[in-house]
């Protein structure tokens, strides 16, 4: 019955888990998958986190199933985080299992109301944005956004094609600490960029995965917050995946901007239908904990604080690795390291180059030549830099 079924050649950011999990060296550094490590190289349980597992364990809270649209308090407490307490009655918010999760339910919304649109991602984007709006049977394009001759976003290319694209296209924008190439429009750009999506009434799709890890939580949702206040139709997700290292209880949110209250009503209900004949309702525990930090002040300040030290250690290993580098190769410019924002550095390395660090030198990035910087810590910084050093 099944002899039609092809192969799944896996997932090549999760596949290489497994193959750094298998190899026997003891020097071996993992810079491919997008976790938050820190200075010890443990993946952390966050304070803050800890804390509100507590408060919950003493609560003894049954587990019942939670409306389809999640948790009441978990979606007003996101709702209000993340547009800084702006009116929220015109934006539809639901909880959703992980940044993934609203992106597949915000997709399939959208081909239900939007039939004939076209899905545009920039060029790289978090390859699974593609496979998620393929299979939510959209065409997926993608518009220019990585300069290697700058290693900055080419501009000029991404203005020009959102200007050509047909009213009622869907363009998926990374609000900050772009993945993969850790490139982001500075803030004039946005501003023109988000002038252009209202005039060309084209439909964005913001997804927000690394909030905070660029400049800190209210800089990095300039994007989110400007649009909810200028758009009349818009969609943000955003994961707590990263931001709050609870990557397996699977916490994030679907905001669905409308024009009016009424509107978002339906909207919403329309967002519980798709979570219904998809998996029904979310799980709950995941987000008891995220609504309990966001809305006790004293957890809210400390997973904060928490948060800040996260994105210093990734800044501070950012100018680590470029002054390493730029000593072992004085004729090199890695300036891109100190510009670049987030989780994600784009060395431009090749293919090749990549294969090389894996199997000469143990040092594990993706193929495309992102690095996940916070894989990077005092002990093994300077081997990652010889070793980049020995390969270019
Ligand atoms: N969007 C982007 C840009 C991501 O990098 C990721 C995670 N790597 C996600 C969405 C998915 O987030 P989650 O793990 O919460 O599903």
């Amino acid at each position: 019955m099944f002899s039609a079924v092809e192969s799944y050649a896996g997932d090549p950011i999760l596949s290489m888990v497994g193959q750094f999990a298998q190899d026997p060296r003891s020097g071996k550094v993992n810079l491919g998958i997008g976790l938050y490590y820190d200075e010890q190289g443990r993946i952390p349980q966050m304070r803050a986190v800890a804390r509100a597992k507590a408060v919950l364990h003493e609560e003894q809270v049954p587990c019942t199933y939670l409306p389809m649209e999640g948790d009441e308090a978990y979606r007003r407490t996101v709702q209000r985080f993340l547009f800084a307490g702006q009116d929220g009655d015109h934006i539809a918010t639901i909880q959703t299992l992980g940044g993934s999760g609203a992106l597949k339910v915000g997709a399939d919304f959208l081909k239900r109301y939007f039939p004939d649109s076209e899905v545009w991602v920039s060029d790289p984007t978090w390859e699974n944005h593609v496979s998620i709006f393929e299979g939510a049977g959209f065409k997926v394009h993608r518009y220019p956004y990585f300069d290697p001759a700058t290693h900055g976003v080419d501009f000029a290319g991404m203005l020009a094609c959102f200007e050509s694209l047909p009213a009622g296209s869907i363009v998926l924008l990374h609000p900050c600490c772009h993945n993969p190439t850790g490139c982001d429009p500075d803030r004039d750009q946005w501003a023109q960029l988000i002038e252009l999506i209202v005039r060309r009434k084209l439909i964005p799709f913001v997804d927000m995965a690394y909030w905070g890890f660029g400049e800190g939580l209210d800089e990095d949702a300039y994007v989110v917050r400007t649009l909810a206040g200028r758009l009349k139709a818009g969609l943000i997700c955003n994961s707590f995946s990263k931001i709050f290292s609870l990557y397996g209880e699977r916490c994030g949110s679907l905001s669905v901007i409308c024009s009016h209250s009424e509107e978002a009503e339906r909207v919403l209900g329309q967002l519980k239908f798709t979570v219904r004949r998809n998996y029904s309702s979310p799980p709950s525990h995941g987000a008891r904990i995220v609504s309990t930090v966001l809305q006790t002040p004293a957890l809210c300040a400390e997973w904060q604080a928490e948060l800040d030290e996260m994105r210093t250690r990734m800044q501070i290993m950012r100018k680590r690795l470029f002054s390493l580098l730029q000593s072992e190769l004085p004729g090199e410019d890695f300036s891109y390291l100190l510009r670049q924002r987030g989780m994600f550095a784009y060395t431009g390395l090749s293919a090749g180059q990549v294969a090389e660090l894996r199997e000469t030198h143990a040092v594990y990035m993706l193929g495309s030549g992102r690095i996940c910087v916070a894989g990077a810590n005092e002990n093994n910084v300077q081997q990652i830099a010889s070793a980049i050093a020995a390969v270019v």
